[in-house]
């Protein structure tokens, strides 16, 4: 999730669970870990032990098994991938570099639980500024003076169509059409387009949807972020890492079917079947819409709705790393391409400011997002390295190496982060949230109705999980 300028202006039947199986879950650790379960008091008798599967080791399914082990029962995280972090992934790939390839932010440090989490794992954070921004015409002139001003406007205006239009009893539509509706598009200069468009991608960019499928009642129902935004020069990986300390957490287990009765539940991956009372489901929402995972002997009708009406959407990172560091000394690079490049490279982060490495971060997002992640690397490399040209010359150096994500095609994610698709309400995340039969319970960013996208939402859809299971 990139954060905007927007805010700054806002101001099946089955057995019970054999004892052999069960005895085989307290044995499942293959990170070497051993399964310690932290305080001694409060811990339930014999009886209120409760076995628990958690499906996915992002953040919500660290913080579900975090807090149900520390209350002493009996957790098992299953993992598909052979690391966990989930959408938290710090590549090492350069050394000395740490560098993000999903979340990078504490959105709104302010009564934000990742920042105590920081605390406690003495990861450094640095805070970014959006008022520090360079921005740049499609012609490669910095955008001063009466451009700026316009641009504010645009911003300003996109802002207030959109908030006017939530005051309204109106039917619902998209954020395309609310804001090119209040600004007479078809009217506009083509300059004044470019304008637009830019400030309608800034929303693909925060909340990763194209915006003509984001519904423009709903798509910003984020209102706890707080304060300011940080980053972690060491990496996100150190709260994912911190939280995973002790936990039994099994890689490669990649689950393909769950189910349930009166008795308990049964996860079956590609390597076996796994008993227990309680599973915790956390797949992202792009996942549970792939049907990779079947829930036997099915979900409720709501729940199957909203994961078919809530949108998955894509923002993708492009890391270039560079000789020396030839680009403007704000935090943030802003790119305002012609209308029929709309949404290219449009975002950077200048990620010396943080790290001191010659390190510029582009993004991409929404349907441009999905779509650059169809072409080769170097396809992609040249794209960008043609917008940096066009604003510093056809003399900068070329990158020394990249990194790019593609969020959009890896199976375990389906897409970065979940968006309010127009003919969704806020509603559904509930649906989504809700438990089914006492024994499957559902975490993860995009069941979090106030939060959803961000880590922190995640994170505290784990703990209303594992809630649910203590009471
Ligand atoms: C590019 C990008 C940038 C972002 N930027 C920010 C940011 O700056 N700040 C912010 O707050 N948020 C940001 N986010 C969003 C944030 O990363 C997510 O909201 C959060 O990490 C989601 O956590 P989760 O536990 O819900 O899901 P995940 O982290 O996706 O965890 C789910 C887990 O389930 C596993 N899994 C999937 N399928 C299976 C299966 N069949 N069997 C077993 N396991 C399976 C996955 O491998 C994964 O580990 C960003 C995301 C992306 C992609």
């Amino acid at each position: 999730m990139t954060m905007h300028r927007r805010h700054f202006l806002r101001s099946a039947g089955l057995g019970l669970p054999s004892l052999a199986l069960l005895a085989s879950l307290s044995a499942c650790d293959d990170n070497g870990d051993n399964g310690g379960n932290g305080e001694e008091s409060g811990m339930p008798g014999p009886s209120g032990r409760k076995k628990v599967i958690v499906v996915g080791a992002g953040i919500s399914g660290l913080a579900a098994a975090r807090d149900l082990a520390d209350r002493g029962h009996e957790v098992s995280v299953l993992e598909a991938r052979d690391r966990i972090g989930g959408r938290i992934w710090t590549s090492q790939k350069w050394a000395g570099a740490p560098l993000d390839l999903g979340a990078s932010w504490i959105h709104g440090i302010d009564g934000n639980p990742i920042t105590d989490l920081a605390q406690k794992a003495g990861a450094k954070t640095v805070v970014t500024d959006l008022e520090s921004a360079t921005d740049y015409l499609a012609t490669g002139h910095e955008i001063e003076g009466a451009q700026a001003q316009a641009l504010d406007r645009w911003r300003k205006a996109a802002a207030n169509a959109l908030s006017a239009f939530q005051k309204k009893d109106d039917d619902d539509a998209s954020v395309r059409s609310v804001v090119q509706d209040a600004v007479g598009w078809s009217k506009l200069s083509d300059s004044d387009k470019a304008l637009v468009s830019f400030a309608l991608n800034d929303y693909e960019h925060e909340y990763s949807g194209s915006a003509d499928q984001m519904s423009a009642l709903y798509f910003d129902d984020d209102a706890r972020i707080k304060g300011k935004d940080v980053l972690f020069p060491g990496g996100y990986g150190q709260i994912s890492d911190y939280l995973a300390k002790g936990l039994s957490v099994q890689t490669g287990q990649v689950v393909q079917q769950i189910d349930w009765n009166s008795g308990g539940v049964t996860v079956t991956t590609v390597k076996g079947a796994f008993q227990a009372d309680h599973v915790v489901v956390t797949l992202p929402l792009g996942v549970l819409q792939s049907g990779a995972v079947k829930f036997g002997p099915g979900l409720p009708k709501d729940k199957t709705t909203a994961i078919g009406k809530l949108g998955s959407g894509v923002l993708n990172k492009c890391y270039l790393r560079f000789p020396k560091v030839f680009w403007a000394d704000t935090d943030w690079l802003e790119y305002v391409p012609d209308v029929g490049k709309y949404g290219q490279w449009a975002q950077w982060i200048n990620v010396a400011r943080p790290t001191g490495q010659p390190v510029l971060l582009g993004f991409n997002a929404g349907d441009v997002g999905r779509t650059i992640e169809g072409w080769s690397d170097a396809q992609i490399v040249d794209s960008a390295m043609s917008t940096l040209k066009t604003i510093y010359g056809g003399n900068i150096p070329q990158p020394t190496d990249y990194q790019i994500t593609r969020w959009a095609s890896d199976p375990y994610a389906c897409g970065s982060y979940s968006f309010t698709k127009l003919g969704a309400t806020s509603d559904m995340r509930n649906q989504l949230a809700a438990g089914v039969d006492g024994r499957v319970h559902f975490a993860g960013e995009a069941t979090d109705r106030k939060d959803y996208a961000t880590v922190h939402g995640a994170y505290r859809s784990g703990l209303r999980a594992a809630r649910e299971i203590t009471g």
